[in-house]
């Protein structure tokens, strides 16, 4: 499959989980999911799209450049349902504030923010991890949040090379690459339970913002796509409530990507077309340098 294939899957299927689970965000545990709705994304979508505008075209990327983005998007209103460090860093960009500087630190830095807008990167060349953990810096300056970028970035990265085929071994691909973190704990914990499915895990281990919370569970929800379609998994994460919009939207980067755009149902690409931003993500497709 080619690359653009792929890249296009990432944005489509992450855009495609954040609008269903937009509608279930904060809910506590709902039985009857109707994935028919008219949809509606949010940040995580818009955060990940405002990256892509800063490195599309570039060979190195530029965490100023990206901040910049995130300003533009905010100052335009173009970002809905944010999450308080992304938030607080924002308003801090907009008096002036340097990248590095501004955001959330400390244990209530350890949110979703960071990972749900990083898949991009896994789309570029020779990205150090220096690069990553500044991106990650510029809303939240935190280990867990950070491990949880990381998370993403790889399990984005081995579904794009072929690394990984779907099969319930993600986490095994790139668990040795990870800081010893909650992150990672919980990660090698969901690892052993590949037997259960989507529902009783989340049962066991409640979402939440928490990025040690979501992102595992996320990537656990992703490994079934051997087994079940994506409606079936985006359903499944809803059934289990908490932050739903940034977990259907991180699986849905992620099976997107391993998919290819390509695969869409047909009722999935008119709902798609609706959201309005289809002219974006077409562009950032075509014009992307590797
Ligand atoms: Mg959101």
């Amino acid at each position: 499959m080619d690359f653009k294939n792929k890249l296009k899957g990432c944005l489509v299927y992450g855009a495609i989980g954040d609008a269903i689970g937009y509608k279930y965000e904060g809910s506590l545990s709902t039985q009857n999911v109707d994935l028919n709705f008219d949809w509606i994304i949010s940040d995580d979508t818009q955060l990940t799209l405002a990256t892509c505008e800063a490195i599309f075209n570039v060979e190195e990327i530029n965490p100023e450049k990206v901040a910049g983005k995130f300003l533009e998007w905010y100052t335009h209103r173009k970002l809905n349902g944010l999450g308080a460090s992304t938030l607080k860093a924002l308003r801090e960009l907009q008096m002036g504030g340097h990248w590095a500087l501004v955001g959330r630190s400390g244990e209530f830095a350890a949110g979703n923010g960071a990972a749900m807008r990083i898949a991009p990167l896994a789309f570029k060349q020779n990205i150090a991890r220096e690069t990553i953990k500044d991106i990650c810096t510029i809303t939240h300056k935190n280990d867990e949040a950070y491990t949880g970028a990381l998370t993403i970035y790889y399990s984005v990265l081995n579904a794009k090379n072929g690394n990984w085929s779907g099969d319930t071994n993600l986490i095994d691909t790139f668990i040795d690459e990870l800081p010893d973190t909650n992150v990672k704990d919980r990660l090698l914990t969901l690892n052993r339970l590949n037997d259960l499915s989507i529902a009783r895990v989340g049962q066991m281990y409640k979402t939440s913002g928490y990025v040690a919370d979501s992102v595992p569970f996320s990537i656990f929800a992703a490994q079934k796509i051997n087994q079940l379609s994506a409606a079936e998994i985006f359903t499944e994460l809803i059934k289990t409530g908490g932050d739903t919009d940034t977990i259907c939207s991180m699986t849905g980067q992620i099976i997107g990507t391993l998919l290819g755009c390509d695969t869409l149902p047909p009722d999935w690409i008119t709902k798609y077309d609706g959201i309005g931003i289809k002219p974006l993500v077409d562009s950032l497709v075509e014009n992307w340098k590797e």
